[in-house]
């Protein structure tokens, strides 16, 4: 194991094409690129997380529609139906698939709304620059949360569902699927746009001020 001291502290590593460069911490000050692949190795210190707080705060408002309305409409031989995410999760409890019951409601639930929610409260500390203790431990569970949460599994989940039965029966699909669709949207944008490496600076030099 390398000692923390001897790892260089001027290389810093592209995160797309892996390239070591070094680097001097006189010009952190400016937006960093890759001389590879011209992607951002890192951000000014003006830079704010904009875009992932937007989509987190819309993310969380489109949370309860999307997991609380029904996502397909069926029409079967005369039977008529409809289920919601939350209500999917229940009736499989009812079923006694309890561990994959639970495992949904971690997969895409739990996971993607805590993600949502610390990448709203990161970004809105960084914002006002409060930071407070267990500041750094709400950025290591947004990785956390990140890693878990698969509500892109469960639309994928819809769409075979949807294909598989549109000759079957009457299928439709209702408002939850436009709401879990957006809500993706807002996941993924939330993920795309978080700048972990930015926060920690924000962070570090708060601490040292
Ligand atoms: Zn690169």
């Amino acid at each position: 194991m390398v000692e923390p001291s001897h790892i260089p502290q001027d290389l810093t590593a592209c995160p797309d094409c892996d390239m070591l460069i070094q680097t001097l911490p006189s010009e952190k000050h400016l937006e960093g690129h890759c001389p590879r692949c011209n992607a951002v190795l890192w951000y000014s210190a003006k830079h704010t997380d904009t875009i992932s707080f937007a989509a987190a705060i819309s993310g969380l408002i489109l949370f309860y529609p999307a997991i609380t309305l029904p996502i397909l409409k069926l029409s079967m031989v005369g039977q008529r139906g409809s289920n919601s995410l939350i209500g999917g999760i229940y009736r499989m409890w009812l079923e006694n698939e309890h561990s994959l019951a639970a495992l949904i409601m971690l997969c895409s639930l739990i996971a993607p709304f805590m993600h949502l929610l610390l990448t709203a409260i990161v970004c809105f500390s960084v914002r006002i620059n409060h930071f407070p203790a267990h500041f750094p431990l709400w950025i290591k569970y947004i990785r956390w949360m990140q890693s878990w949460s698969m509500l892109e599994v469960y639309a994928m989940g819809i769409i075979v569902a949807y294909v598989k039965m549109m000759h079957d029966g009457e299928i439709s699909v209702s408002g939850g699927t436009y709401c879990l669709s957006a809500l993706l949207v807002c996941v993924i944008l939330c993920s795309q746009y978080f700048h972990e490496e930015l926060v920690w600076q924000h962070w570090e030099k708060h601490k040292t001020a």
